[in-house]
C-alpha cells in the first residue's frame, strides 16, 4: 500500500495473534498506523504479527490481556496511553464459539461466549471512548475524534441453530454499536461493525478444511469462494480512515453474498 492513510494514528486490535485480527493488524500497519497487537494466549504468534508490522515499516507492540476481564482491559489501556499517549482506532475483534444444542448448553458455555464476545467489546469500547473524550478532537490526526470497529458476524442477522450463545452475542453487538454511534456521534466518534460471512481462519476450520466441507460451504455463498482474512483487513482500513468519514452506525457485510440467502436462488 503506497498511501499511508493512517499515518500518525494509534490502533488497538484485540485478539490479533490469529485469523481476522492478525490480518487487520497487518493491514492497519501497512496503512501507517502504530498497532497494538492484543492477544490472550500464544505470545509467540503475537510477536510474529508485531515483527511483520515492523518489517513493513510501522511501529507495533504486543500486549497480553483477557478482554473479558476489567482489570486486564484497564491495564492494557494504561500501557497504551503510557507508551503512545493516546488511541485513535479500536478494532473489537476478539471472539470465540462454544457450540452446543440449546437444551444441552451449560451456563458456563453461555457465559463464556457472552463474556468474551460482548462484555469484551463493552469493556474495550468504554476505555477507548473515555480516551477519545479525554484527548478531544484533533482534526490534524483524523477527521473523527476516534473510530471503533466492532467485528460482528452475518449471525447478527442470520439465526444459527446450535450456536445460540454466539448468535445472541453478535445480535447484541449490533445494538451496542448502533447505540454508541448515536450517543457519541456529536463528539465525532464513529462506530461501525464489520459482519464477516465465512472467512478462512482457525475458528471455522472444519467448514473449509476438507474438499467436501468446502463444497458444502459453497452452497451458502453466491460468490462461490471463501473469504480470506485480507478481505476483512482492507475493509477495516477503509472504515478506520477518513475515506469513510460519513459512515457511522452501520453494519457492513463482507460475506460473498451469504446474507442474501443463497437457498432462494432458484425460487426457494
Ligand atoms: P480466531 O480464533 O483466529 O480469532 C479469535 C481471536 O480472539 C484469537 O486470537 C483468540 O486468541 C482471541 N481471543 C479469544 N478469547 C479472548 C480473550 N478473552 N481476550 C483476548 N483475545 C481473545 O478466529 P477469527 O475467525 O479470526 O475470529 C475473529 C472475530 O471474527 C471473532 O469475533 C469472530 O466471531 C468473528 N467472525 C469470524 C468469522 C469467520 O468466518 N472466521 C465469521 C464471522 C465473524
Amino acid at each position: 500500500m503506497s498511501e499511508k492513510k493512517l499515518k500518525g494514528q494509534i490502533a488497538l486490535v484485540t485478539g490479533a495473534s490469529s485469523g481476522i485480527g492478525k490480518a487487520i493488524a497487518i493491514a492497519l500497519g501497512e496503512a501507517g498506523a502504530a498497532v497494538i497487537v492484543n492477544y490472550y494466549s500464544g505470545a509467540e504468534a503475537a510477536e510474529e504479527v508485531v515483527s511483520t508490522i515492523r518489517t513493513n515499516g510501522s511501529d507495533a507492540i504486543a500486549i497480553k490481556a483477557d478482554v473479558s476481564k476489567e482489570e486486564d482491559v484497564f491495564s492494557m489501556f494504561g500501557e497504551i496511553i503510557q507508551q503512545y499517549g493516546t488511541l485513535d482506532i479500536l478494532i473489537n475483534n476478539a471472539g470465540l464459539q462454544q457450540d452446543a444444542p440449546f437444551h444441552e448448553m451449560t451456563l458456563q458455555q453461555w457465559q463464556k461466549v457472552i463474556d468474551v464476545n460482548l462484555t469484551g467489546q463493552f469493556l474495550c469500547a468504554r476505555e477507548a471512548i473515555r480516551e477519545f473524550l479525554r484527548r478531544g478532537h484533533q482534526p490534524e490526526r483524523s477527521k473523527a475524534c476516534g473510530k471503533i470497529i466492532c467485528i460482528s458476524s452475518v449471525h447478527e442477522l442470520i439465526p444459527w441453530a446450535g450456536h445460540v450463545n454466539y448468535a445472541a452475542s453478535k445480535g447484541a453487538i449490533k445494538m451496542l454499536m448502533q447505540s454508541l454511534a448515536q450517543e457519541y456521534g456529536p463528539q465525532q466518534i464513529r462506530v461501525n461493525s464489520i459482519c464477516p460471512g465465512a472467512i478462512r481462519t482457525p475458528i471455522n476450520r472444519e467448514a473449509w478444511e476438507t474438499k467436501e466441507a468446502y463444497q458444502s460451504l459453497m452452497s451458502l455463498i453466491p460468490y462461490n469462494r471463501i473469504g480470506e482474512p485480507d478481505d476483512v483487513g482492507k475493509l477495516a482500513v477503509f472504515l478506520a480512515s477518513d475515506d469513510s468519514d460519513y459512515i457511522t452506525g452501520t453494519s457492513i457485510f463482507i460475506d460473498g453474498g451469504m446474507a442474501v440467502y443463497e437457498s432462494f436462488a432458484d425460487g426457494g
